[in-house]
């Protein structure tokens, strides 16, 4: 894998104008078409140390519409490793033909290679358990194991990079958070005069310790833990309204399940007078928008109004 830089962007709202705050993204969405965002710099040290020990295969875990699982078949396409899905949803694995076609993730998975075992929900807790893992190493010899989400000490180190000397100039450092493993480089490679606001995606209580337990080096970090919407994958109306509101204010296009609730987060901030006038914020755009899709046909059973697409 090559060594991954992104461009920094301003965004431009009348709620930044109104209260002096300026407001920028770094476009890790656009690091890779496939391996996008905090997933590269996830997969990154991980890959490279997989192909040093000589593995042949890559596996690891996800639910449905996950954007590690996606990335992970993309890396294991272009590096050449074989990879393997275990899929949280043994109903899934009924009629995989119906599945895939109902599914854009995993039918861009199978694409690029994948193989999926679906598993009972049950089944899926015991993931990291060491007796699961056991059996998994003893089918899949082998393969290199990835965690959910992918995060550990090597997708941290990757993290790290996402910050560099041209976000120097940033008082906030705001991502969107889901295991931890992101926000904690990125608080490694901050500066001690900076910020770093982490946004859940989900009801995480047991986020600040996971954090914690990552043996963060800096205490300069926050979790704010007002916008996940209910939960993981949650989403309503005012969401979807505000995520197409921005795109067509600034062309950015934001996913539902982690960018969307940390900018929904971040102005609201910026409208209740959290920060100064003339601080300069720096959002990490950490990809996700192959999810769109499958959140649009959520929707659409539901008769709710949709998501813009970056193929509309
Ligand atoms: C996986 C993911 C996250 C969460 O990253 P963690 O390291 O698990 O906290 C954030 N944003 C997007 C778009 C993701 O796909």
């Amino acid at each position: 894998m090559q060594a991954a830089t992104s461009n920094i962007e301003e965004i431009f709202l009348p709620e930044l104008r109104a209260k002096e705050v300026r407001l920028f993204v770094k476009r890790e969405d656009a690091l890779h078409p496939v391996i996008s965002g905090n997933k590269y710099r996830k997969l990154f040290y991980n890959i490279a140390f997989a192909k040093k020990k000589g593995y042949s295969k890559l596996l690891t875990f996800g639910g449905a519409f996950s954007n590690h699982i996606l990335a992970t078949a993309g890396a294991g396409f272009e590096f050449g490793f074989k990879t393997v899905g275990i899929i949280r949803g043994e109903e899934l694995g009924v009629d995989i033909e119906k599945t895939l076609l109902n599914n854009e993730t995993l039918r861009r998975a199978k694409d690029y290679g994948m193989q999926f075992e679906f598993i009972s929900r049950s089944d899926y807790k015991e993931k990291s358990s060491q007796s699961f893992l056991l059996t998994l190493k003893q089918k899949y010899p082998n393969a290199y194991i990835l965690p959910e989400g992918g995060t550990n000490d090597k997708a941290i180190q990757g993290c790290e990079e996402i910050l560099n000397d041209h976000t120097e100039d940033f008082e906030f450092i705001c991502c969107a958070v889901g295991t931890g493993g992101t926000i904690s480089g990125i608080i490694n490679s901050s500066s001690k005069h900076q910020q770093v606001l982490g946004f859940p995606a989900l009801k995480g209580d047991f986020l600040e310790n996971e954090i914690k337990g990552n043996k963060v080096n800096k205490n300069n970090w926050e979790i704010i833990p007002d916008y996940h919407f209910g939960g993981y994958a949650k989403i309503n109306e005012e969401l979807i309204t505000f995520n197409n509101n921005f795109f067509n204010t600034s062309g950015v296009l934001l996913d539902p399940v982690y960018t969307g609730k940390m900018f929904y987060g971040i102005v609201d901030m910026v409208n209740k007078d959290k920060f100064a006038k003339g601080t300069k914020i720096l959002a990490i755009h950490t990809g996700g928008l192959q999810g769109i899709s499958g959140m649009n046909n959520v929707l659409a059973k539901k008769n709710m109004p949709l998501l813009i697409d970056r193929n509309i």
